[in-house]
């Protein structure tokens, strides 16, 4: 009688066992079948939802923005050089500054600064103190050439630190092509307001002004849009290629 009761008790046992083993089961076939997407997540690797997200990332979402300062070359008092047909450089570079600004301000990844939006004199240390106190990653002073021979022409850009000749070939590079002078090249040079700039920094000769062919086209709307397309995409690749 004992014998059988512990027999009983054992299958008993058992059933229940078994009964929650069926139970959770069931519980985890119906949480499985109704979450599809909590069934997604425990099986994608940790690495997969990283490049979901990065997918997923809208440009706004950018981790850091690069403060560009935009330096329109001379203004007020000093007018710059005197272009072939009498146009001064102050009003050119300030023309073309704004231009830049522009396009800066509708990249996220970039906040746009200006050393000035008008008409007005700014001392070469003033225009390096702005980008200084903002700790800019970048100032980019914009200039027009001039040379006593009507025939000089072409783009040249110039930089002082060795950390900024890569930042000032990229740039360079888009510039060339963009205005469609002469090549003259990447030069390094020691100009005040690139020595007393703290980070990188670079000074664009976009054209002679003194050369009538490449003064028409700098006077030009559709010639000052190409080019400062061309500066923010060598400023843009720069810092793009550099994030990796
Ligand atoms: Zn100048």
């Amino acid at each position: 009688m004992k014998r059988v009761r512990r027999k009983l008790l054992q299958r008993r046992q058992a059933i229940l066992m078994i009964s929650i083993v069926v139970f959770m089961g069931m519980v985890w076939l119906i949480y499985a079948l109704s979450s599809p997407i909590s069934g997604n997540r425990i099986t994608t690797s940790g690495e997969s939802t990283v490049s979901l997200n990065k997918n997923m990332a809208t440009p706004q979402e950018v981790s850091k923005r690069y403060k560009i300062v935009i330096d329109a070359g001379h203004g007020g008092k000093d007018p710059g050089a005197e272009g072939a047909s009498g146009n001064r450089e102050r009003a050119y570079t300030l023309a073309l500054s704004t231009k830049v600004y522009d396009l800066l301000q509708q990249e996220p990844i970039f906040e746009a600064y200006r050393t000035r939006t008008d008409d007005t004199f700014v001392k070469l240390k003033d225009r390096a103190q702005i980008a200084n106190d903002l700790d800019a990653d970048a100032f980019v002073s914009i200039h027009g050439n001039t040379y006593s021979g009507l025939d000089v022409s072409g783009t040249e850009t110039y930089y002082y630190a060795d950390e900024s000749f890569l930042f000032a070939s990229e740039v360079h590079e888009q510039l060339a092509e963009a205005t469609g002078f002469k090549d003259r090249g990447v030069k390094k040079e020691s100009l005040g307001v690139l020595k007393l700039s703290n980070n990188l920094a670079i000074l664009l000769e976009l054209g002679f002004l003194t050369n009538p062919s490449d003064e028409t086209n700098m006077l030009s709307e559709v010639h000052q849009n190409r080019t400062a397309q061309a500066i923010v995409r060598g400023i843009k690749k720069y810092f793009v290629d550099r994030e990796g």
